[in-house]
């Protein structure tokens, strides 16, 4: 039988496997490999914390392109929450998804191996995985499934996506970043009956912004494509102020946004990255209501201070560190005594710098290169693998977050759930999962 190979098992590697069995149901045979002991949460969705909210409406969560709404009418079936329009917490989400992947497994269509994917070879009619512990797997394709890759740690902070004991109530807590894992961390902070002082230090100091309530339909927008990315500012500026409504005007452009970020150049890409990421980011990453809330209840309490500031240096001092911060506009450095540090800068892009061992290992054997941006894997369309030759690869996939340098915006559940479904119809194409 065709076997699809899936290496790991976040929300990505529970809707490749739910996608290959709506398409072929028995007839494709799928092995997900994940060290962790849960099959479908991955970072995102693993938090125990009811106060970490989806930053999505319930109603647009569904695993399915097609049917969107699924999310909302399982929480309604299982007598979860009525309210599609609600940000419901990702601990719920990730009963979904686990849900997603019952079906397969019932049916024993999917399999799932507890273990560290460390090599991935290319063979004449296949492909063969080697995990840690020596055991080796054969499949006809394989879909890199591995999530994003958290900042390599550093001896001073902690990852913002880890779940270490709480600080002491009075700590003084820096947290590195001011997006939407740092809302998270504030979250837990308080949660944990924290009181000490939080800062909160980013480039531009620019906060995720809420969504709207009630939502605006996204506007139909048809942007300029391959023109520089100046240029592709410029006209979304003018569409915000036709629209009068940004909110409208950034959702609309996000059915383009593949088709964008492909027509740009790898110098344009890169400028994207590094000129207008932050700002898109806040205006299209937004932040549900309620978690927002918390964010500015803890501002106006004084226990939070949001800084635009940059890290000069860190040393140690004490049982803590000293943050040497020069913020935007100012002359001097200051400096911030801090208890912990956490980052919360978000996923780590270079795949050179990659800790995971298939990354080094792929990269190594060249069966991938790094994309020219720097931003990831080099793919090619639905995300195959660019060799170091620049083959484009007929067997290894990536999906979602290392898929990134490709496509940009495939991170979030709506991107992976259409590349997921899309993956399915290619790999099952013919009924045959074989090229
Ligand atoms: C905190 C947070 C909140 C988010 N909130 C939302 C939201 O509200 N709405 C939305 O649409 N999107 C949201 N996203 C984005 C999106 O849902 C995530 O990017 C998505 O969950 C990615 O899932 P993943 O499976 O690709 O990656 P991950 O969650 O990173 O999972 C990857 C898995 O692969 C495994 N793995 C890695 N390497 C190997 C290997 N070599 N061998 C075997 N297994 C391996 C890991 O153990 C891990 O379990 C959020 C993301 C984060 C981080």
């Amino acid at each position: 039988m065709p076997t699809v190979l899936i290496v790991g098992g976040g929300a990505s590697g529970a809707l490749m496997a739910r996608h290959l069995w709506e398409r072929a149901g028995g007839a494709v045979r799928a092995v997900a490999v994940e060290p962790g002991e849960s099959f479908g949460l991955g970072i995102a969705y693993a938090t125990p914390e009811d106060g970490h909210l989806l930053n999505v409406r319930a109603e647009a969560m569904g695993g399915f392109p097609d049917r969107v709404a699924d999310f909302a009418d399982w929480l309604r079936a299982t007598g979860r929450g009525d309210d599609p329009k609600a940000f419901v917490s990702r601990r719920i989400y990730g009963d979904y998804l686990r849900s997603l992947a019952e079906p397969p497994l019932a049916a024993g269509a999917l399999t799932v191996v507890r273990g560290l994917c460390v090599g991935l070879t290319e063979t004449a009619d296949g492909v063969v995985a080697r995990l840690a512990d020596g055991t080796e797997i054969f499949a006809d394709r394989a879909v890199l499934a591995t999530g994003n890759e958290a900042p390599a740690a550093g001896a001073a902070a902690e990852s913002g996506w880890s779940r270490g004991a709480p600080p002491a109530p009075e700590a003084t807590v820096l947290i590195v970043g001011a997006g939407l894992t740092m809302v998270d961390r504030v979250i837990s902070l308080a949660a944990a009956g924290h009181r000490g002082r939080i800062v909160a230090v980013s480039r531009r100091g620019l906060l995720p912004r809420p969504h709207a309530v009630p939502a605006a339909p996204p506007a139909p927008l048809d942007p300029p494509l391959g023109r520089p990315v100046s240029e592709t500012l410029a006209w979304l500026r003018r569409e915000i102020a036709r629209l009068g409504d940004w909110r409208a005007a950034v959702d609309g452009l996000r059915p383009h946004f593949h088709t964008l970020w492909r027509a740009w150049s790898a110098d344009e890409r890169r400028r994207f990255v590094r000129h207008l990421r932050p700002y898109w980011d806040v205006h299209r990453h937004r932040a549900a209501p309620a978690a927002l809330a918390a964010v500015e209840r803890a501002r106006a309490e004084g226990r939070l201070q949001v800084l635009a500031a940059r890290i000069a240096a860190v040393r140690a001092e004490g049982s803590g560190v000293a943050v040497r911060l020069r913020r935007r506009g100012a002359a001097a450095a200051a400096e911030i005594a801090a208890d912990r540090v956490v980052d919360c800068t978000g996923a780590a892009l270079d795949p050179a710098r990659s800790s995971n061992p298939l990354l080094a290992a792929l990269l190594a054997a060249g069966l991938a290169r790094p994309d020219p941006t720097g931003l990831g894997l080099e793919v090619g369309d639905l995300g195959a693998l660019v060799a170091a030759d620049g083959r484009v690869s007929e067997r290894i996939f990536a999906l979602g977050p290392p898929a990134r340098a490709g496509f940009w915006e495939i991170t979030a559940i709506a991107e992976i759930r259409a590349q997921a479904a899309a993956l399915a119809a290619r790999l099952t194409a013919a009924g045959s999962a074989a090229p």
